[in-house]
């Protein structure tokens, strides 16, 4: 018998988070089996060269079902409230096969910039019923050999005031959902919408993520609620908030008491640089608001966070292009980090939002699924300060993508 293990691919000299000296990572049916110094054994190879592995960037939250409709909307140019009435008029017209279409058009790119992993928010409502459901049903199926790929459905027109929707919501978690959202602040009654929403997830049995406190007046607030909903239910752990820009407007004091009561009841917070930065402080003539709230000043107290997408080419956002690692160095940029701080922007992206996703095999450690992108880079830190290129990415130890750097040709002579 071969004392040498049989590993069905290594990878050579990797850079990991845990391991500035370069380590071989042996895969074995899928899932890493090793991680060391020179691993021996004749497998297939792939030498990373001392660049940078990680598992793959994790997006808590984007919309798939919405995203690239700047072709039909070429007019928009307005706050939260606009873009929502927006996307409201145009989604009647939606078909499954459209929203497929976009759908995979994001998540392509999506996975060529090194997404691993996925929570995709999806509206349901009496125009839109199952369509978009049904359609990003598809793209899970379709894509799951390069990416997981997980269903949050939620009302983002409010629920209380719309009805249809709760049944439509209770047909979509009979039928694939695994994770309920919602949106106080579009219902006209939004402590019952809080309510109702966490009844369904204690129903189903699943994790909550709610759009919530999405402006800059600081005078009034959904998160107690929020908070004490989890409290009562003891559903610590499986809350996050998305944008939360509130936060952004709080003097220290107010900040400090806010960060505490997050953190003593596990409800995590979702920043969404790019929309939160778009819409808000429109209104300013001068000195606009940035309207970020920053997550790794909450991570530094306690408070779990993620850094994510949100919306790509759509009247919320008329940008994007998928790539998380793009995002974390724009949320570093406008949150003012420093150097020092640059790894926890990272975090952002990688290992808090698999927390906040409650992933349990994510990571390159021994026995987890073998997700491994390559950076063009030696470091987490230079990571977020050079934004490099991702040249390849593995879903379960296969290879999903590559990507070439580019070549100069300078005059001869
Ligand atoms: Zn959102």
């Amino acid at each position: 018998m071969s004392a040498r293990p049989a590993f069905d691919l290594i990878f050579r000299n990797a850079v990991t988070r845990a391991s500035p000296a370069p380590v071989d990572i042996g895969v074995t049916g899928g899932r890493i089996a090793a991680i060391g110094p020179h691993l021996v054994c004749e497998a297939a190879e792939i030498d990373v060269g001392g660049m940078l592995a990680l598992p793959g960037f994790v997006d808590t939250h984007i919309h798939l079902d919405k995203a690239c409709l700047l072709g039909r909307c070429a007019h928009i140019q307005g706050g939260l409230s606009d873009a929502i009435r927006a996307v409201a008029a145009m989604k009647r017209d939606f078909t499954a096969e459209d929203v497929y279409a976009r759908g995979a058009k994001v998540i392509e790119r999506a996975i060529v910039h090194g997404t691993t992993r996925m929570r995709t928010h999806i509206e349901i409502d009496p125009r839109i019923g199952l369509r978009s459901f049904e359609a990003i049903k598809a793209l899970k199926r379709d894509y799951a050999w390069a990416i997981d790929l997980s269903l949050c459905v939620f009302p983002q027109e409010g629920l209380t005031n719309d009805p249809g929707t709760e049944e439509l919501l209770v047909a979509a978690m009979r039928d694939g959902g695994e994770v309920i959202g919602g949106c106080p602040y579009t219902d006209t009654d939004p402590n019952t919408h809080i309510e109702k929403i966490f009844n369904l997830a204690q129903e189903f049995d699943v994790d909550v993520d709610l759009h919530l406190d999405f402006d800059l007046d600081p005078s009034w607030s959904h998160m107690e609620e929020v908070c004490r909903q989890t409290d009562r239910r003891n559903y610590h752990g499986r809350i996050a908030i998305g944008h939360v820009t509130k936060l952004s407007t709080l003097p220290p004091d107010r900040l400090k008491a806010a960060t505490e009561r997050l953190a003593k009841s596990g409800v995590a917070v979702t920043v969404l640089p790019a929309t939160d930065l778009y819409l808000m402080g429109r209104d300013a003539t001068h000195n606009t608001p940035r309207g970020l709230t920053l997550a790794h000043r909450l991570v530094e107290n306690g408070v779990l966070c993620s850094v994510a997408t949100n919306n790509v080419l759509n009247p919320f956002t008329p940008f994007g292009d998928a790539s998380l690692l793009r995002m974390a160095n724009f949320y570093a940029n406008v949150a003012h980090a420093g150097i020092s701080e640059f790894d926890a922007c990272l975090d952002l992206v990688t290992d808090l939002p698999a927390r906040l996703m409650n992933l349990r095999d994510y990571g390159i450690a021994v026995g987890n699924p073998a997700d491994i992108v390559v950076l063009d880079t030696d470091s987490g830190a230079n990571a977020i300060a050079e934004l490099p290129e991702v040249l390849m990415g593995f879903k379960r130890g296969r290879q999903v993508f590559a990507r070439h750097r580019p070549t100069l040709f300078p005059p001869e002579g």
